[in-house]
């Protein structure tokens, strides 16, 4: 089929998720011809089966956990259920409300909207619907999918996460399987809404990518919460019946439950899709990509999940960007990946930049800590949470990483990115003022100490 003008375009974008949608409307912005391609719905993972409606459920999740400790504060509730056709309802219409936005976004620019399963047919080549769309240049940005354990079927009371975000009632008993973000997110919302939970993790500790105080405080944290979890142990099957879940574990024992999550990590959707047969190096499954989001093969971008790195929604959002500008001839700089924010959203909620203080001594040598901790904080007293705002710097140089700990503080993860981004010394940042009383005065404080001259805690 010879390739018409209407079936040519700047880009072809194969995925309509985080990184494709962004790659989309920058490249639009800046004038270029796009066509977006999209089996699926628009905002992919993020928008419909991630960040957004588990972020709906964790919220009901505190509320669920207000209604219970109102007496903490004086104030008498009583917690009577949850009703999850009503959390349903609420985390539906929040997706359905962004989506309706994003489609009008979509619209309202001059991008060509391709609905169907698209594939690489040459490497400047996309075929959906019986089309042949003709790109200068393509983006690969079809996204990732839940793993499983090779034994270990999905189905039933054996769910992932696509499955466990439309429960139409709360388990009373859950496993699940991986201490990892999203593990720990499900766990946090289970145990909230009043069910039994265990976290099955096969690593010697929960978050297992994150700074080991961190770790050590969740675990602290959970305990405290009575959500059960058992780290360096194997997983070894699972069986089920109509009524229930038994999951074995290496050491002999077993557990019974409703439910088993699996939480296991994701993997790139690449399979079947002609990436390979165009020349593009392909490992395990993930697209190799360099610095400039370019394959091997001149032309083909790839963004997002299936790149190896890390599986954030926003970094979606920034390569997609990235590459929109790199083929519009702007030369964008590079995007450093330990200069992403990373926030989980359990209770406590976890947000952190940079290098773990074991990551940062390795690449750094002499480096120096400072762990501020929450207790002295007022608005953290206020909210009854516990936690910490630990820094990681070089020695006598910039600040190169902040971990931090406590409800409510992934919010604080702006001002942590801008000082990693910024190379900020502590002293940089001790002579900004924080306002009082917030939770963001724990990061001012942190730096006030890290600088030499702590105010409310001990050097
Ligand atoms: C439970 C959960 C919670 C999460 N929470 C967060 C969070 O709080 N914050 C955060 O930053 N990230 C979070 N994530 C991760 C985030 O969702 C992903 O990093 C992000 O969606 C990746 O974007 P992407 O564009 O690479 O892929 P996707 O969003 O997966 O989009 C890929 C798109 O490509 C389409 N596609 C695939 N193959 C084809 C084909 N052949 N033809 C046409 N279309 C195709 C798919 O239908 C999909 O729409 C979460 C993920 C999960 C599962």
């Amino acid at each position: 089929m010879s390739a018409t003008a209407e079936n040519t375009f700047d880009i072809v974008i194969l995925g309509g998720g985080s990184g494709g949608y962004a790659c989309a409307l920058r490249a639009a912005e800046l004038g270029l011809s796009v066509a977006l391609v999209e089996k699926g719905k628009l905002g992919g993972t993020c928008l419909h089966l991630g960040c957004i409606p588990t972020k709906a459920l964790l919220h009901a999740a505190e509320v669920a956990d207000t209604a219970r400790e109102g007496e903490q504060f004086g104030v008498k509730t009583t917690f009577e259920s949850v009703d999850m056709s009503g959390v349903n309802a609420y985390k539906d219409g929040v997706v359905g409300r962004l989506y309706k936005g994003l489609q009008g976004l979509v619209k309202s620019k001059s991008i060509e909207y391709v609905e169907g399963e698209g594939r690489l047919v040459a490497k400047n080549v996309v075929e959906v619907a019986g089309r042949q769309l003709v790109g200068k240049n393509v983006v690969l940005a079809t996204g990732s999918y839940a793993k499983s354990l090779p034994g270990l079927d999905i189905g039933g009371r054996i769910m992932t996460s696509e499955q466990a975000l439309f429960l139409d009632h709360v388990p009373s008993r859950v496993v699940v399987l991986g201490g990892g973000v999203i593990g720990v997110e499900f766990a946090s919302v289970f145990k909230s809404f009043g069910s039994e939970v265990t976290i099955v993790e096969a690593l010697p500790r929960l978050v297992a990518a994150e700074d080991e105080a961190i770790s050590k405080q969740l675990e602290r944290s959970f305990r405290k919460r009575k959500i059960n979890f058992k780290t360096n142990v194997k997983f070894s099957g699972a069986t089920q019946s109509d009524d229930v879940v038994q999951v074995s574990l290496e050491s002999g024992e077993t557990i019974e439950a409703d439910l088993l999550l699996v939480a296991v990590g994701r993997g790139p959707v690449t399979a079947g899709l002609g990436y390979e047969e165009a020349g593009v190096t392909v490992d395990r499954g993930f697209v190799l990509a360099n610095e400039r989001c370019q394959t091997n093969v001149e032309g083909i971008y790839a963004v997002g999940d299936i790149v190896p790195g890390l599986q954030l929604a926003h970094r979606g959002f920034a390569q997609g960007i990235f590459v929109a500008e790199q083929v519009a001839g702007l030369n964008p700089p590079v995007i450093d990946e330990m200069g992403i924010p990373r926030v989980t959203y359990c209770e406590p909620e976890i947000a952190s930049i940079g290098y773990t203080e074991a990551q940062a001594r390795e690449k750094f040598g002499e480096i120096e800590t400072y762990d501020y901790n929450l207790g002295g904080n007022g608005k953290s007293q206020i909210l009854g949470t516990a936690g910490f705002v630990k820094l990681v710097r070089q020695k006598d140089g910039p600040v190169v990483g902040v971990h931090m700990i406590g409800s409510r503080m992934g919010e604080q993860v702006g001002e942590a990115q801008l000082i990693y981004n910024w190379e900020a010394l502590p002293s940089d940042v001790a002579q900004l003022i924080h306002a009082h009383p917030t939770q963001n005065e724990a990061l001012g404080e942190a730096h006030l100490a890290l600088a030499g001259k702590p105010l409310h805690a001990h050097a």
